[in-house]
């Protein structure tokens, strides 16, 4: 792997190996900008197969935190945490206390919170050895679960799409097909519903099927979620759903959902783009969570701070919209440009303060 060249390629800060054979932790902490503030990203826990894995899921996962706190206007850089390990049988308390010395070694440049196998009693333990930790629960003086407010930022990004859509950014009769009905996906519905939004939604487990069901929602199967007629497709569970397969399956005129990374490739962007699709950028509509836990930086927690803050999404979704519009490219890519310019502002700005 040619580290350097892919780190000075795509503006890579630093890159730390964690190690602590006693405890068995092996961990790496990618911190990919931090013009905006410090790098703030979750620790993912996975068994990843090889260390190189490992090492470009940090590298990927800490790029994109850069770009989806600039685009929310957050004083945040980006970075992420991995931990090499089962988090069903290889979390234990030394582990994670030896990764909190490793992020606390930081002094502040990196901020950890949770993400896929790391929970709010992970946190806790991290805790102990460091102070730079966000997203605690509520009792222990954190901001708690971030679902509410992503699921918030995905509707308020939904709103903004139908605007543009269709003139108005009442959601009252549209028909939303959700696939997923976890955390984030349940919070959106919640205003979907109250706003009388027809909902069809799946899911692969039978314990989300049934609350969906009892919120009067119509359920359909994994693979009808793609050809059911609607309006907005909103993908809230994995990554890669939108690809050269399942494109030319959507009747929607708008994808906006919760799940990272929904884009397989560049191109598939491009394809929606072409087909008259106007796709919400994930990271764009997403960030709800990343501003819930940065309403705790620097200040004690205020929900109403991180409502008001997640309520923006509205308009930069529209701004990104005009400006893919004017420029006549994808908003996956304006987007980008949105945050690549904000970046480049404050780093213009820091050389001014520096040069003084
Ligand atoms: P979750 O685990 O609560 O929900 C995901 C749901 O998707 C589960 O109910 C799961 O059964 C279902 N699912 C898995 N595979 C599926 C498939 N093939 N077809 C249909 N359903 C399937 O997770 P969540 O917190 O709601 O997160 C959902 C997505 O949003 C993830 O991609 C996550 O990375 C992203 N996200 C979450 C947050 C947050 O604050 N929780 C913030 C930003 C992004």
């Amino acid at each position: 792997m040619q580290l350097f060249e892919n780190m000075g390629e795509y503006g890579y800060e630093q890159l730390v190996m964690c190690s602590d054979p006693a405890s068995g932790l092996k961990a790496i902490i990618a911190i990919h900008d931090t013009t905006l503030g410090p790098a703030c990203g979750g620790t993912r826990i996975w068994p990843y197969a090889t260390e190189k894995e490992a090492i470009q899921d940090a590298l990927r996962l800490g790029r994109a935190m850069t770009y989806k706190s600039a685009t929310a206007g957050l004083s945040l850089g980006g970075g992420k945490g991995v931990i090499i390990a089962d988090p069903n049988t290889q979390k234990t308390e030394a582990l994670l206390r030896a990764y909190g010395r490793f992020v606390d070694t930081l002094g502040g440049r990196y901020l950890t919170t949770t993400d896929v196998g790391s929970t709010g009693r992970d946190l806790e333990f991290i805790s102990q050895e460091t102070e730079y930790v966000v997203g605690l629960p509520i009792p222990l003086g954190g901001s708690g679960d971030t679902s509410i407010m992503t699921g918030l930022g995905v509707y308020m990004g939904m709103k903004a799409c139908a605007r543009q859509t269709w003139g108005s950014d009442s959601l009252r009769g549209k028909r939303v097909a959700m696939q997923g009905f976890g955390k984030v996906a349940y919070h959106t519905a919640q205003h979907l519903l109250e706003e009388d939004a027809e909902l069809f939604v799946t899911d692969v487990y039978d314990g989300a099927l049934n609350k969906a069901r009892d919120m009067g929602v119509e359920v359909v199967s994994t693979d009808d979620i793609y050809n059911i007629p609607c309006d907005i497709f909103s993908p809230c569970a994995l990554g890669g759903v939108l690809n050269g397969d399942t494109i030319p399956r959507l009747s929607c005129q708008i994808v906006a959902g919760g799940a990272n990374n929904q884009l397989l490739t560049d191109a598939d962007g491009e394809d929606l783009h072409r087909r008259g699709i106007l796709y919400a950028p994930d990271y764009l509509i997403n960030a709800g969570g990343i501003i819930n836990v940065s309403a705790e930086v620097g200040m004690a927690y205020s929900p109403d701070v991180a409502r008001e803050k997640t309520e923006r999404i509205y308009e930069i979704m529209e701004q990104v919209i005009h400006t893919s519009r004017r420029e006549e490219i994808p908003t996956f890519m304006a987007a980008d440009r949105l945050a690549e310019d904000r970046l480049a502002s404050v780093r213009g700005v820091r050389h001014m303060r520096r040069a003084r």
